[in-house]
């Protein structure tokens, strides 16, 4: 929210000195503030405030979402005083910000730990445009963002990267160094963005203490994540799309189930919206997905153009519970009447007929539907009854035989599926019918692993070999770790799997692992 009125003048006082080239950290004792709001006009800062870098977000044609959170002491609380803070911003057609073309000021609010969401109109489509903050006498880093295409315009190639998985404890960023090199429009984040677990001994790094329950602890750790300077330089590139999965609140939790803990729901849901709040907090989403509560408007659809439009979804507030076992039990479970029952919902039925209306009435070329957990059949082989992981898109079939069904019948132009999750990289034929072999192939997904989690990872695993045979619809898997690049244009769309072969240590470079794509109006995944 812009309040032009906090400007008063012990502000253009301090803009000056900035301007002058006062980078440094100013002392406390330059503190003013305005008495009648009890806003800090002026503030000074003991350590560096910016700490957790900067980001933008959720481009639209004239406007984008510029972040970042005031925090002298990021691992501990934020250290700023309980009251709001100024902050301008500037946004600039040049990176050297001598062409500013927007500014403002907002205010960084306690109740939400000094976060900083600036809502930018007035900009050009389809440009790169570069944005700072400064509060009191102290500017932020310089990011880089893109407004997205003109709606419906011609545009002819849309690239972008996605990504998930990035546990803190098991390895480096290198990835994310990577990506912020690459020739990107846009990254989209599909969850666990942060874990929620305890610390552990013996890793390439280290959490900040035991699981994560209350809005100071979840505040705390995201600070910790975001002190990296990799993940810090990829937002800086880029504009980011996020949503989250379930480690942004705890492992597997199903909407007011909580069920690796089995807490009541009314403690359950006190720790959904102290997590909510806290990612709200650190990611560059727009108003519209403030939390109220235990509840974050999370699905949304943005649009590149005409050529492509990105359905964002959250299959964790709104699902089910995982069916056919108890916790753990049903990562490994044979197919049993709960997960059958007609009334089992990934998205629930508000989400679900959003995500229909909208791939319905979409005249894009390509419909992606980006999210969380792999949609594709995977049959776990052994003798005996097939098993399934059914915290997945397999726990639900029905609801993913709605989604399938869909798509077989109204047809919206090249469905393409990228999903995270599962720190390995897949690559499938969504099928209108996963039991039957000879089904019409209705769309293609593209799984990607993990920037770090689960640690170093390998080209491929027996598990892996096993499940690529027994599912002839899935072309590829592979356990290293990484990102996707996709390059999209109006006659073709090739993912290429970008793969590092450590985390552990620092340096790793980067490769291409494997390249496939999709030809415009045919269905279905080809080795590139
Ligand atoms: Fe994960
Ligand atoms: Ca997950």
């Amino acid at each position: 929210m812009d309040l032009p009125e906090v400007l008063g003048s012990s502000y253009r006082i301090s803009r000056r000195r900035l301007l002058g080239g006062a980078g440094a950290c100013a002392a406390l004792a330059m503190t003013t503030p305005l008495a009648s709001r009890g806003v800090l006009a002026n503030p000074g800062f003991a350590k560096y405030p910016f700490s957790l870098g900067v980001a933008s977000g959720d481009p639209l044609p004239d406007g984008v979402l510029l972040w970042t959170r005031l925090a002298p002491e990021p691992l501990d609380g934020g250290g700023m005083p309980m009251q709001p803070v100024s902050v301008a911003w500037e946004v600039a057609a040049d990176d050297k910000m001598k062409t500013v073309k927007r500014k403002g000021t907002t205010l960084a609010r306690p109740e939400l730990g000094h976060a900083v969401h600036v809502e930018v109109q007035g900009l050009e489509p389809g440009r790169w445009y570069w944005y700072r903050f400064s509060s009191g006498a102290v500017a932020s880093p310089i990011g880089r963002t893109r407004t997205a295409p003109a709606a419906n315009a011609p545009v002819d190639r849309l690239r972008f990267a996605f990504a998930s998985c990035q546990h803190y404890e098991s390895g480096y960023y290198t990835a994310h160094r990577h990506m912020a090199g690459e020739d990107l429009d846009l990254v989209l984040f599909l969850g666990d963005y942060i874990y929620e677990s305890k610390a552990h001994d013996g890793r390439p790094r280290r959490h900040d203490g035991p699981e994560i329950v209350t809005l100071g602890e979840y505040r705390n750790r995201y600070a910790l994540y975001k002190s990296d300077p990799d993940l810090q330089a990829a937002h800086a590139a880029f504009p980011w799309v996020v949503t989250s999965d379930d480690h942004e609140v705890v492992n597997d939790y199903a909407a007011d189930i909580d069920r690796k803990h089995e807490t009541p729901r009314d403690e359950f849901l006190r720790r959904r919206a102290a997590a909510y709040q806290a990612y709200y907090e650190h990611m560059p989403l727009r108003r519209s997905a403030t939390p109220n509560g235990p509840n974050m408007a999370l699905y949304r659809r943005l649009a590149f153009g005409g050529l492509a439009e990105f359905n964002l979804l959250d299959t964790r507030q709104y699902r089910t519970a995982q069916p056919c076992g108890a916790y753990k039990d049903y990562k490994n479970a044979a197919r049993c009447s709960q997960a059958l029952d007609p009334s089992a919902t990934m998205l629930g039925a508000v989400q679900e007929r959003w995500l229909l209306a909208g791939l319905g009435r979409s005249r894009a070329r390509w419909n992606v539907i980006a999210q969380q957990v792999p949609m594709m059949q995977r049959i776990k082989p052994r003798d005996g009854e097939p098993l399934f992981n059914m915290d997945k898109w397999d726990g639900y079939p029905l609801a993913r035989k709605r989604v399938l069904d869909f798509l077989a019948n109204r047809r919206p132009s090249n469905p393409i599926v990228v999903t995270g999750d599962v720190h390995a990289n897949w690559v499938g034929d969504l099928l209108a019918d996963f039991d039957n072999p000879n089904s019409a192939i209705v769309g293609a997904e593209f799984v990607g692993t993990s920037i770090s989690s689960e640690g170093d990872g390998k080209d491929t695993t027996g598990k892996g070999r096993r499940m690529v045979e027994a599912n002839a619809h899935i072309k590829f898997f592979n356990k290293q770790r990484g990102y996707v690049r996709c390059t999209v244009t109006q006659d073709r769309w090739q993912a290429d799997w970008r793969v590092v072969p450590f985390v552990t240590r620092r340096g790793a470079p980067i490769s291409t692992r494997a390249s496939f794509v999709v030809e415009n109006g045919v269905p279905g995944v080809k080795s590139a």
